[in-house]
């Protein structure tokens, strides 16, 4: 089961993947692909041919992993089963999902609660989670309820993986764990002798190595166009050599609540999705678990307190947002450094 089974309208596609003809090329390049997460991924790799089914299960099995320990979509998986854990009580996580809890909470912390991981009753309230889509938005007494449980502070984290539990709490990894499959299949096709690879899931990828023609991995970054019905054609491109990118967008791809445009992205600190004008977020990071839960971050933050915040930070990230009839953008010096000629 996916961490979203269903998206209720379609992501647009911001980065693209820029490959290059490979005529004469000694170890073409090679495309596995599968579904994880309610998405899809895929994994290009320069690898013999007799190779491709055996790397294709393993990326299959690692993301499958990934799932049934993080997932809140499955009832089963170790996070649902912390959610319904008893009050008062440290539930046992295993390594990798403590260790993604512990990189959100340490988000959290630095994000000022932007970024929170106990967000999960406010995204069932305003109807992005398990519980179902809803219609309108939550009634006050819900959304007050909701609120009441949410906090990055009511969690503690022991070294050794156990996540205390206080009655209540429901911790969402939706921003961070596709970012952290990526991380995890890239680290494990390096371990797998796999030198060069590109890996996307659901449209967050991390680069490694070179192609076997020599050059690196590269994206495109695209800006959306003024009139709102198709994409610029002003392309950044970026190589992703030991980098990852991840997009957060909700240009095109907002849901109505009671007639009203509404984000999937929640600010915890209001309990309200977030309203002000950022179109999308592009953000490049080594880890693509930060880079995916930094452009959900910074989503919350805005246009203006988000590029701050990311520029005194020294993060790479491009900010789009509403502005009249057409759209503004800005990126970080950081951001700009990564940003190559075609
Ligand atoms: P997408 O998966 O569409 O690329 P994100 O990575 O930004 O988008 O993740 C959005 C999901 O993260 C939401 O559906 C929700 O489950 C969760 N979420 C929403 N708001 C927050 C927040 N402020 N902090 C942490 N997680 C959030
Ligand atoms: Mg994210």
């Amino acid at each position: 089961m996916p961490f979203r089974p269903v998206r209720l309208l379609l992501p647009i596609v911001l980065v693209t993947v820029l490959l290059v003809p490979l005529a004469g090329s000694a170890t073409p390049l090679q495309q596995l692909s599968g579904r994880t997460m309610g998405t899809t991924w895929s994994v290009t790799v320069a690898a013999a041919p007799g190779r491709l089914p055996a790397l294709r299960e393993g990326v299959q099995a690692r993301l499958d992993e990934v799932v049934a320990q993080m997932s809140t979509w499955e009832p089963d998986s170790d996070l649902s089963r912390y959610n319904r854990a008893p009050a008062g009580s440290w539930h046992p996580l295993p390594a990798p999902a403590a260790q993604v809890v512990d990189a959100a909470l340490a988000l959290a912390r630095e994000s000022a609660g932007a970024f929170d991981p106990t967000v999960g009753p406010l995204v069932d309230a305003w109807g992005y989670g398990p519980a179902g889509p809803q219609a309108a938005a939550p009634p006050p007494e819900a959304l007050a309820a909701a609120r009441a449980r949410v906090g990055w502070q009511h969690l503690r984290l022991l070294p050794d993986g156990r996540l205390w539990q206080p009655g209540g709490v429901n911790v969402d990894l939706s921003a961070i764990a596709k970012g952290y499959g990526v991380d995890r299949v890239a680290e494990w096709l390096l371990g797998a002798g796999v030198e060069s690879f590109l890996v996307e899931v659901g449209g967050e990828l991390r680069g490694h190595g070179r192609k076997p023609d020599g050059s690196p991995w590269r994206v495109a970054v695209e800006r959306p166009a003024p009139d709102d019905s198709r994409l610029d054609d002003v392309q950044l491109v970026v190589r992703l050599d030991g980098l990852a990118v991840a997009t957060s967008g909700d240009y095109r791809h907002r849901d109505e609540r009671d007639g009203r445009s509404v984000s999937h992205i929640i600010d915890p600190r209001t309990g309200a999705p977030v309203t002000h004008a950022l179109a999308a977020v592009t953000v490049l990071h080594p880890q693509a678990m930060q880079a995916d839960a930094l452009a959900t971050t910074l989503q919350v933050l805005g246009p203006r307190q988000g590029l701050e915040w990311a520029r005194t930070r020294g993060l790479a990230a491009l900010l789009v947002w509403h502005e009249g009839e057409g759209f503004g953008s800005a990126m970080t010096p950081a951001f700009a450094g990564h940003v190559v000629q075609p």
